[in-house]
């Protein structure tokens, strides 16, 4: 691809971390609406069996026909799957427990890393960003979404065996480099949940900058419980509560990807401003 069309293309960021719980979901759907929030097109891919990034869009996960499993082994188009969640501000390709046997029947099918991939680049012209949910593991599922991505965005909440799974993470995304998506990059580690009141918190904090440095976002996200409310009213925070501290974290962690992607792209008109 040559730099006009990445231009007109949807930057997407695939949202990690195989273990479970950490604000993955969480994430995923507050950064779509919070994007979507500053009139970028966001498209959110639910892909994560328990279909929590569904429910929290609004969008019954029992009630759906079609789901990405479709997209994945069904040769439905895109098009097709595609829901306006029109409470949340962006688009969404549902997700529900049919997940859980693409998992298994994509192990037999041929370039099974590559379906996501090839089955979204129909609508990748018409969005900003593309999110995607991903499971709690390192299955065929992660794998596709690693294999679309242009980069990873890993949620950390800063306990004890946060950085266990951090290393076989970060060696995950090297060897999807090397094989198959050489230019897969870490767009950012997320600190979720954080309580600064926390002695540990604050450690496992300190290891992530002096490990991971710049890669760390400034933007923390705060214990909330109004984000963990959200959920259950099938909304994104923003709609919900819009002057929580979740709301506000989530608005801000928007604003430092928006202006990260913006300094990449024009590395000479910052030092000029700093100058
Ligand atoms: P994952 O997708 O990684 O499994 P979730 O986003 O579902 O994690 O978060 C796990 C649980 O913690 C959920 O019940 C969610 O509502 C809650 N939660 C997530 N982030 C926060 C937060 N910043 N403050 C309070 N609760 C949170
Ligand atoms: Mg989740």
């Amino acid at each position: 691809i040559n730099d006009m069309d990445k231009d007109t293309m949807a930057r997407i960021i695939a949202i990690t971390n195989q273990k479970g719980g950490v604000g993955k979901t969480t994430t995923c759907v507050n950064l779509a609406a919070s994007l979507a929030a500053t009139n970028r097109k966001v498209l959110l891919i639910d892909f994560d069996p328990q279909g929590n990034a569904t429910m929290g869009s609004g969008v019954d996960k029992h009630a759906l026909e079609l789901s990405s499993y479709h997209l994945l082994l069904e040769d439905v188009p895109v098009e097709q799957l595609i829901v306006d969640a029109e409470a949340a501000g962006y688009h969404l390709l549902p997700g529900n427990s049919d997940l859980t046997a693409a998992e298994v029947q994509l192990m037999q099918v041929e370039a099974r890393e590559t379906r996501l991939q090839q089955r979204i680049a129909p609508v990748r012209d018409k969005y900003d960003y593309v999110l995607i949910d991903c499971p709690p593991s390192l299955n065929m599922l992660t794998l596709n979404a690693l294999t679309a991505a242009d980069a990873v965005f890993i949620p950390i909440q800063c306990e004890y065996y946060a950085l266990e799974g951090l290393s076989a993470l970060v060696e995950t995304i090297e060897q999807i480099r090397e094989a198959i998506n050489p230019d897969l990059e870490i767009e950012g580690l997320l600190r979720t949940m954080y309580d600064a009141r926390n002695n540990l918190a604050n450690e496992v904090s300190e290891q992530l900058l002096e490990h991971f440095g710049d890669k760390v976002y400034r933007t923390i996200i705060p214990r909330n419980v109004r984000l963990a409310e959200a959920p259950s009213f099938g909304a994104p925070i923003i709609k919900y509560d819009r002057t929580s501290r979740g709301a506000i974290a989530y608005l801000a962690l928007a604003g430092e990807l928006l202006r990260r992607e913006h300094e990449r792209e024009q590395p000479e008109t910052v030092e000029n401003d700093d100058a």
